[in-house]
């Protein structure tokens, strides 16, 4: 039985890893969650995996919740009680699909605890994967990817020396304005940004699939992940979403890992890696129905994300946090009708050139320059 501290539990991941912990109660427990503020939704998990220990956004939350509990729980809020729910004592195993840095400090704490890490949660990785990499390291704690392009790395690389890969090869399905030049992107909509192909997603992650961001976090992501430099990962469209990533070897074989579009398996294999389980419920893949797959180079202009992701990740330091913290500002200004699509991009390249790298980052730093990056871009929202 592996006991589990889930946070983001209300969330997209959150939902899809109480459906893979209740297809396997004989495997799995939730002993305690951490949501924001949906509370309707918070009351059915606690209802259902009766946890110990509950941590909510805030204490208006907090109260409104302690209101409605049928049995006596605990119940926390805030960044402490994100922590707490984190480093929870009786978890063996620490979900974080929480969104934004927020969850770096709960990383970190899940890891000092000695928590076996399945993330989530990349803005924890591109805002400080150096710190959460030598804190995993120095305490010999695994970090899981749940992201499910990284899953798909972390099968086919099936413990491989490093020296013998070549190439990291994530795809990408393009998001929601695949098909769409840049001239067509002044005037999208948020409904329209909302709606992916291929993935049903929360609302920020599925905005940074329309502007490519989410693949150039990955990029970061797994550069931290799996230790290779960024000269070694590639980027590829390949608009079926079938292959969810690729390892190519010095000797040009390539292994990659498939399916049809379903979080709860990467999901599922971190809770139980390295061990399978069957998940009832899941589509098989028939190649033959899917028929023909694309693939695709990835045109940097067109989405330039991408390499600002890039350039903000070789740049190390600080750059990364500034090109987190100002994409989460200016994704959460879109979802709010304040700025444009494309204003996304404009505000976070406007952060990236006015910063001056730090390099080496402590987590004071790093919470110091995420903090100003925010307070800068909402500034240059209201002058606009
Ligand atoms: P959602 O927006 O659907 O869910 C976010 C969760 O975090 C919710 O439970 C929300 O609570 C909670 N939350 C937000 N802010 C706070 C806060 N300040 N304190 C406590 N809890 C908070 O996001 P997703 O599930 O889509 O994504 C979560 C993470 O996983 C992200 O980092 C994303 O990049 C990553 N990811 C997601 C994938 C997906 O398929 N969705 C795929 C791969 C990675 P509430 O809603 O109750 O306010
Ligand atoms: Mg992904």
């Amino acid at each position: 039985m592996k006991k589990i501290s889930l946070l983001g539990a209300t969330g997209s991941v959150g939902v899809q890893t109480d459906n893979v912990v209740r297809h396997h109660p004989e495997h799995f427990q939730i002993v305690a969650l951490a949501f924001g503020e949906n509370v309707d939704k918070g009351l059915e998990l606690i209802h259902t995996h009766r946890p110990k220990l509950v941590s909510v956004k805030n204490k208006e939350t907090a109260d409104k919740l302690k209101g409605q509990l049928a049995s006596p729980v605990k119940v926390v809020y805030g960044l402490e009680g994100l922590i707490e729910v984190a480093a929870y004592p009786e978890a063996d195993v620490t979900v974080n699909a929480v969104l934004g840095s927020i969850g770096l400090e709960p990383t970190l704490a899940a890891i000092a605890a000695g928590k076996i890490i399945a993330l989530a949660n990349k803005e924890t990785l591109v805002t400080a994967g150096h710190l959460v990499m030598a804190a995993a390291k120095e305490k010999h704690v695994p970090i899981l990817p749940v992201d499910s392009e990284h899953s798909a790395i972390f099968q086919s690389l099936n413990g491989e020396k490093q020296s013998q890969i070549k190439r990291l090869i994530l795809t990408a399905s393009g998001g929601s304005f695949r098909d769409k030049t840049r001239d067509e992107l002044h005037n999208v909509t948020i409904e329209e940004a909302l709606n992916h192909p291929n993935w049903s997603m929360g609302a920020k992650i599925t905005i940074d699939s329309a502007t490519m961001m989410n693949k150039g976090l990955e990029v970061i992501e797994a550069h931290w992940l799996f230790d290779v430099p960024y000269e070694k990962i590639d980027v590829l469209i390949h608009k079926e979403s079938i292959v969810h990533s690729l390892v190519e070897y010095i000797d040009n074989s390539v292994i990659a890992e498939l399916g049809h579009s379903d979080m709860r398996l990467p999901i599922q294999y971190a809770l139980t890696y390295p061990d399978r389980l069957e998940l009832t419920d899941t589509k098989q893949l028939n190649l033959w129905e899917v028929g023909q797959l694309h693939f695709q180079k990835v045109d940097m202009e067109r989405y330039r994300s991408v390499k600002f992701a890039y350039d903000a990740g070789r740049a190390g330091g600080t750059m990364p946090t500034v090109l987190n913290a100002a994409n989460e500002e200016a994704v959460a200004a879109f979802l709010k009708g304040a700025v444009t699509f494309l204003d996304i991009e404009g505000l976070v390249l406007q952060a990236l050139e006015k910063h001056h790298t730090i390099q080496h980052p402590t987590l004071e730093t790093i919470r110091m320059v995420d903090k100003e990056i925010r307070r800068a871009v909402q500034e240059a929202i209201r002058q606009r």
